[in-house]
């Protein structure tokens, strides 16, 4: 089935230089780009977009972390992305890896680029992927405007 998902490109891997890397890797999937913005985190646009880690220990650490705090991107940048094609969410799941980049096969993204950061005590996983189609229509209009996206 033809599926957008949404991918944002985290701060280590802005910090590390790694989104040409990991957009050409997804558009090798054979995937199409059909919305791109450089976007600035805030708290609460993490909090939205990480709705499902309310109530978690770890939670403020993952909002610090997507603001750019633990590497240094000052702007509080991240690159968001909606992909599209066939079976887009599963295919580009399985590029990404696991989200603990200690157990991520290591041909995957998050294996290849990801690290654990021991002091913060935060996955550093370069990237977030939408896990289902509910996920992605959830997060894509977090993150877009409708007619941000090309039809
Ligand atoms: P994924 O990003 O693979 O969809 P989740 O939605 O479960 O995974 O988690 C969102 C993010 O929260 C992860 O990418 C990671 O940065 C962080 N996270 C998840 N689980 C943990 C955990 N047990 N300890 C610390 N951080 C976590």
């Amino acid at each position: 089935m033809k599926e957008q998902t949404l991918i944002l490109i985290k701060p280590d891997a802005i910090s590390k230089r790694l989104s040409g890397i990991i957009i050409d890797r997804l558009e090798h999937l054979g995937l199409d780009i059909k919305a791109a913005k450089v976007a600035v985190v805030t708290p609460e646009l993490a909090k939205e977009h990480y709705a499902n880690l309310a109530g978690t220990p770890f939670l403020e650490g993952v909002v610090s972390f997507m603001m750019g705090n633990a590497n240094g991107i000052e702007d509080h940048r991240i690159y968001a992305f909606v992909f599209e094609g066939q079976d887009a969410i599963a295919k580009v799941r399985a590029e990404i890896g696991a989200t603990n980049p200690l157990k991520a096969l290591p041909h995957t993204i998050r294996g290849a680029f990801g690290s654990y950061n021991e002091k913060l005590d935060i996955m550093e996983n370069c990237v977030h992927a939408s896990g289902s189609i509910e996920d992605a229509k959830r997060e894509i209009a977090i993150w877009f405007k409708a007619e941000e996206i090309v039809k």
